[in-house]
């Protein structure tokens, strides 16, 4: 797109000469030749200090919103974060691929990448780098789909109401999916019901011809089916039942066989036919977000068998649930977030493996008010779900050993140290009395736990 036609559609000025721009980028230090860069003003920065610098880089021109003494042709608007957006609208409505939106409160990347490995025979597939899934993420998403692309899938997370009403309608999918509904982030929302109306927008602000595909599992999956209103719903279970509020399931689970080492052999029932997936990665929440892709896939039309064989080659990431096995014992490393939810998702799966097993839990962030109470809630699971110890560290620590009802033990988050020794000790004696201990190391990011599994890889 040239220039001047970009300044006409953002209603701003272009000053300086035209010319044609071939990608955008709000990024100063990765951009390349001939991209457009636009100067967002954050809290603690202002990219129109860097305008010397990415035309040293090769810029072509920069979105502003105040004229910047340099040689870089700019196009002058009112506010540089709603150009953005714009041009992620402008660029994905040019596009002729079949755009696919998902949100949710967990399992949104796993399922984004199941998707697009699922619909890899169908078409050339783009979806969202890593996890650029918000106000700024989305439409520099969108602006990355390329006209040789059959399929987009985009990640939409919110921090708060509005987000995202405001991604899902620059972006006009075909497809939107929820995944669920949960406390996490909570801090940015207030309460649940205010998540449920989040995630939700994904819903209300599709467009009519929309088809919506939701999780019939989840408690708010009557809330949604109310907002999708005339358009097609496509729902998935976990459950064999066909109906749930009077609505068929579409896709659902009819058995599952797990496998010694995480993974299953599923049946899934998809439209009127059953197909065997083999799925190799463990958990229950990862047979859902399976089955959520295998939804996406069929509200497409697109081969539900073929899709299937593609599922199979999903292979588990680090840091998300990923089994490493030791000498006598086995790491769950699922250090990458935590929230009650896919602790809760985790610890289930764990306990289905009839083993000892241990809780090695960071703190879980972005809690609020309802922090101590939801770490109370975790350590009182996972003595329901037969953990025999339990080790918790950082400031709601506490609060999870008293849910155990047991003494586990709580540390300090300067307690590292004493912690990793601690288990050690405790794995020498159980290994002496030849149990095979499975560890589950989890908890938020900020909290930092694959310090943990690095320490336990490393003493095997
Ligand atoms: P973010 O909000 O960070 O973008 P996300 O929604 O993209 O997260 P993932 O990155 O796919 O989610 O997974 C994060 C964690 O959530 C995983 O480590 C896993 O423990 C858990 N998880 C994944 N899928 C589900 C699910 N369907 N239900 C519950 N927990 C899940
Ligand atoms: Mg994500």
């Amino acid at each position: 797109m040239k220039l001047s036609e970009l300044a006409h559609r953002l209603k701003g000025e272009l000053i300086g000469k035209d010319a044609e721009f071939s990608a955008i980028s709000t990024d100063s230090r990765s951009i390349s030749d001939g991209q457009l860069f636009i100067a967002l003003v954050g809290e603690r920065f202002d990219a129109h200090d860097y305008l010397e610098q990415v035309k040293e880089r090769g810029a072509c021109a920069a979105v502003v919103s105040k004229q910047v003494d340099c040689d870089l042709p700019q196009v002058l608007v009112e506010d540089t974060l709603l150009a953005l957006g714009e041009i992620g609208r402008i660029l994905a409505a040019q596009s002729s691929a079949r755009f696919i939106a998902l949100t949710g409160s967990c399992g949104k990347t796993t399922t984004k990448e199941m998707i697009k490995l699922a619909l890899s025979s169908a078409g050339q597939v783009y979806a969202t780098r890593g996890n650029l899934n918000n106000h700024i993420g989305v439409p520099l998403t969108l602006s990355e789909v390329s006209p040789s692309d059959d399929y987009a899938v985009i990640e939409m997370g919110a921090s708060g109401v509005g987000e995202i009403q405001y991604t899902v309608g620059m972006t006009h999918p075909d497809v939107v999916l929820i995944t669920n509904a949960s406390d996490a982030h909570i801090e940015g929302f207030g309460s649940l019901e205010n998540i449920v109306q989040a995630k939700g927008e994904i819903v209300r602000y599709a467009p009519d011809s929309a088809t919506v595909v939701l999780n019939a599992d989840d408690p708010h999956f009557g809330d949604w089916l109310e907002m999708a209103d005339t358009r097609r719903v496509i729902c998935f279970s976990l459950s064999p039942d066909t109906q749930n509020l009077g609505v068929k399931t579409d896709v659902s689970l009819i058995s599952k066989t797990l496998n010694e080492l995480g993974g299953y052999s599923l049946v899934v029932r998809v439209g009127k036919k059953e197909l065997i997936l083999a799925l190799n990665v463990a958990g229950e929440h990862m047979i859902q977000n399976a089955l959520a892709a295998l939804a996406v896939i069929y509200s497409l039309d697109c081969d539900v068998d073929v899709a299937a064989s593609e599922l199979a080659k999903f292979e588990p990431v680090k840091g998300r649930f990923y089994p490493v096995q030791c000498d006598g014992f086995r790491v769950w490393d699922d250090t990458y977030n935590a929230n009650p939810q896919s602790v809760k998702a985790a610890l289930e799966t764990i306990s289905s493996y009839h083993k000892p097993a241990w809780l090695v839990l960071g703190n879980m962030a972005e809690l609020g008010d309802e922090s101590q109470q939801a770490h109370f809630e975790i350590g009182q699971f996972a003595a329901q779900h037969g953990f025999n110890k339990v080790f918790a560290i950082g400031e709601s620590a506490d609060s999870v050993i008293a849910g155990t009802g047991f003494s586990g033990t709580a540390y300090n988050k300067t307690d590292m140290d004493v912690l990793l020794s601690d288990i050690k000790q405790e794995l020498v004696s159980a290994q002496s009395l030849g149990a095979e201990v499975q560890i589950l190391v989890k908890g938020s990011r900020s909290a930092g736990m694959e310090r943990v599994v690095q320490a336990l890889v490393e003493w095997d």
